[in-house]
């Protein structure tokens, strides 16, 4: 994710080296100051969020730590405006490293590019537990508490104008409830200063289809909600 900007970076100044030497040729855009200050911000942000990435990757705080095979940091825009937050990584998201990776996550990926994202552009996914439960069992609370903070510094060096609660687990854990999914479907929450949107989990959308309709009107909300 993170690795990609420096990729194309160092690919256009070796293919410029190439080409010119050691004199570099810059095209100046009009808004070079803007465009300046736009890649500051990204760089900076790419590299806030990564060092941060690296300095909690090997946590061991709870048991977790030790059953894991991978760390789930989270993936996608270190600048995005939308954070999704599952509960706990799978089986799949456990050997990958990466978060909805799995059946939910195609058609997670389905439904950004109805409304036109994607998990790289202006969408950051993670969950509230960064390892798997052994046998997918719901997060305990001891490990809610350990964890949640990662959360919430993801949060701070992000600043996403939404978040959205994938999932009963999510939200119940997220807003401190025990209450049904339809129940805080319903309403716009607050997670310490950000809106936050509870939704259908995909597995469960995967599980009822029935359950399709009003989870596309959920996501035409959040489209709206962020072009608002
Ligand atoms: N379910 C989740 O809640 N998170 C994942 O990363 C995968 C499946």
């Amino acid at each position: 994710m993170i690795k990609k900007n420096k990729n194309k970076t160092y690919t256009y100044l070796s293919q410029q080296s190439k080409l010119f030497g050691e004199e570099l040729f810059i095209k100046f855009s009009k808004n070079f100051d803007e465009d300046l200050s736009l890649s500051i911000k990204t760089q900076n942000l790419s590299d806030e969020i990564n060092q941060y990435y690296k300095s909690i990757s090997l946590c061991k705080k709870c048991s977790l730590g030790h059953t894991r095979n991978k760390f789930v940091f989270g993936t996608g825009d270190p600048n995005a405006e939308l954070m999704l937050i599952g509960e706990a990584p799978g089986k799949e998201e456990d050997l990958k490293g990466e978060p909805f990776v799995g059946r939910a996550g195609k058609l997670l990926n389905k439904i950004l590019a109805a409304i036109d994202k994607n998990r790289n552009d202006g969408v950051f996914i993670t969950n509230v537990l960064k390892c798997r439960p052994p046998n997918n069992r719901d997060p305990l609370a001891s490990e809610v508490d350990k964890c949640e903070p990662y959360l919430l510094k993801q949060i701070e060096i992000i600043k996403p104008k939404l978040i959205v609660a994938l999932g009963k687990i999510s939200g119940n854990t997220l807003l401190k409830k025990d209450i049904t999914l339809k129940e805080m479907r319903g309403t716009i929450h607050d997670y310490f200063g950000t809106p936050l949107k509870v939704t259908y989990h995909p597995a469960a959308l995967l599980r009822n289809p029935n359950l399709k309709r009003d989870a596309w009107q959920d996501f035409q909300w959040i489209r709206d909600f962020l072009k608002g």
